[in-house]
């Protein structure tokens, strides 16, 4: 039988995943050691990463492919954590 949990660990982010914080388009996908998944835009992943790799079972990180994606969305955001 095909494991369903490793082909969605494996399936890569889209355009329709969304940081769980802001809403902004996800690059980081955490799996918890529950089951659930957490999104992260490439913001609050670095700013929640220290904690993330203490709790999470895998961190996806397909950040190095947005490099191109300007991050307009950020400027709204920010105010929230401050
Ligand atoms: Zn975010």
């Amino acid at each position: 039988m095909v494991s369903k949990m490793m082909t969605e660990a494996a399936d890569m982010l889209t355009k329709a995943d969304r940081c769980d914080r802001c809403g902004a388009q996800a690059y980081v996908r955490v799996v918890m050691p529950k089951g659930g998944q957490l999104f992260f835009c490439r913001h609050h992943s670095k700013e929640f990463s220290p904690k993330l790799r203490q709790l999470a079972v895998t961190i996806q990180d397909e950040s190095g492919k947005a490099t191109l994606e300007p991050d307009r969305v950020y400027n709204d955001v920010l105010e929230l954590d401050e």
